[in-house]
């Protein structure tokens, strides 16, 4: 789970860049970084927080250059400390500055290949660093590489690198590349404003920075960008894409585009599947509340379809992020409290259709309910907009071991006494694939154990211990 930017033009674009990583915030707000290139030399600003708390005016003053890349950054794979902020750089045998959103499945085994085979010192625990240095190995040792050698080097990074990854290089004197794995597994678009490009990972950056959306870059697909802003663009490897699914029931904005996929009416066609379900139950909720803010869409949706109110039951204290530091240690139920507040009056004496956009582990699906129960409806029945996660995603989704699913191992029964909900839906898997129009082309793995990449068991053992071993620091 991370945003990119990469921005080629024919003057600063540090500012472009720093708006354009505001845009993708959602995406990541561990780490936030950009590198410009000003012809002779990359600039470079990275640090641990938010794109506020890192870039000051004088920093944007000092990344000069009419070309650059940035990211914002959610650990997957790493320890998210300072060093492993992006972009990355390695200077042999170019100045190349690399930013990814993904995760690189066999990171264990390949920086091990990479030692042994390239003589490369992996320096951070980041994986954009394995994908670096195996471009950087495979260019050629000389002035300059021409776009068709800089391809064939990238054949390279998608016979090794297993797992999703989408991309943006800039390669000093050379130009601005970026490329997607074989099968599309993360998002990327590209954009044109005049003669200049802007690549990102969700399409709002280009509606927000003006550039004309021109196309997703396509699964397995490169596109070099030189300094003369020519385009070329190639597919390196192509396989069925398996675009991520939960990128439009969850991740990405409401207001951006993928692969032909509108996130909004994606939304709002989960959300009238869940009335679908709600009516084949025969249940008959007074209104329906979502759960702030990616449950809000689908919330309306379901609204609509029940001909009854979707109204804001859970105030949400906007300024508490995901990772909110306290003093003391503090409960999920403490958390959940600090972030949202009930509005009895939308409450008290109704029956309540809850929707929120998944149940991961169910602490905070609990925490919710009994919160809401505080301000005396009269049931509550949740909705997930998702089917049961039960498999952990190897691809960026930062849920990664199997215990922590309230779904493996329970029936839906258990797990509304768990929760304590009066009634429990689910999404079905047809419903979900039908409502984002392109379900055949998405992996699915979480829900289905069918993973679109083959990974060997030491991997999958190795991403769920390191998993663990995060959770265990955020808890
Ligand atoms: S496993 Fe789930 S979260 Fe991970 S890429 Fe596939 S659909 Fe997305």
């Amino acid at each position: 789970m991370c945003g990119v930017v990469g921005i080629i033009g024919n003057a600063p674009v540090a500012e472009e860049l720093w708006l354009g990583l505001l845009a993708i915030q959602h995406r990541g707000q561990d780490t936030a970084g950009i590198v410009t290139y000003d012809n002779d030399r990359f600039h470079s600003r990275r640090g641990n927080g938010t794109v506020q708390e890192v870039f000051e005016q004088k920093h944007l003053l000092a990344l000069t250059g009419n070309a650059g890349i940035g990211q914002v950054r959610y650990p997957t794979i790493g320890s998210g400390s300072e060093e492993d902020a992006q972009p990355l750089l390695t200077n042999s045998p170019f100045g190349i500055a690399m930013v990814h959103n993904g995760n690189v499945a066999n990171y264990g085994s390949l920086r091990t290949w990479i030692t042994n085979n390239y003589h490369r010192h992996i320096n951070t625990t980041n994986d954009v660093e394995v994908i670096l240095n195996v471009l950087a190995a495979n260019l050629k040792d000389s002035s300059t590489n021409s776009p068709n050698e800089i391809f064939n080097a990238l054949k390279a990074v998608m016979s090794k690198v297993n797992g999703s990854y989408s991309c943006i290089t800039f390669i000093a004197g050379h130009g601005m590349l970026a490329f997607r794995d074989p099968q599309g597994i993360r998002p990327l678009k590209i954009g044109k404003k005049g003669k200049n490009f802007c690549i990102a990972s969700e399409s709002v950056v280009l509606d927000t920075l003006g550039y004309k959306e021109m196309r997703d870059v396509l699964p397995g697909e490169a596109i070099f960008i030189n300094m003369q802003r020519e385009m070329k663009s190639k597919i390196i490897k192509a396989k069925p894409a398996r675009h991520c699914i939960f990128e439009y029931i969850y991740f990405a904005r409401p207001d951006s585009i993928m692969d032909n996929v509108e996130i909004y009416k994606a939304r709002l066609k989960l959300g009238e599947e869940i009335a679908r379900l709600v009516k084949k139950m025969k249940l008959k909720p007074d209104v329906v509340i979502p759960v702030p803010d990616t449950a809000r869409t689908a919330a309306q949706g379901a609204a609509e379809a029940l001909k009854i109110p979707c109204r804001e039951g859970l105030i949400k204290n906007r300024y508490i992020g995901r990772t909110f530091i306290m003093p003391r240690e503090v409960n999920r139920a403490e958390k959940v409290r600090y972030k949202l507040n009930p509005l009895k009056c939308e409450i008290q004496g109704k029956k309540i259709l809850l929707i929120d956009d998944s149940i991961v582990r169910g602490s905070t699906s609990k925490s919710i309910i009994s919160l809401i129960r505080e301000a005396g409806p009269k049931e509550i029945y949740l909705a997930s907009t998702c089917p049961p996660l039960r498999y952990p995603c190897f691809y960026g989704i930062d849920m990664q071991t199997r215990k922590e699913f309230i779904a493996n191992g329970r029936s839906l029964s258990q797990i509304q006494r768990e929760i304590e909900s009066d009634k429990l839906i689910y999404q079905s898997l047809e419903g979900m694939l039908k409502s984002v129009g392109n379900g055949k082309l998405c992996c699915t793995a979480c829900f289905t154990g069918d993973y679109p990449t083959e990974i060997e068991s030491d991997d999958m053992l190795r991403i769920e211990k390191d998993r663990a071993k995060q959770v265990s620091l955020w808890e």
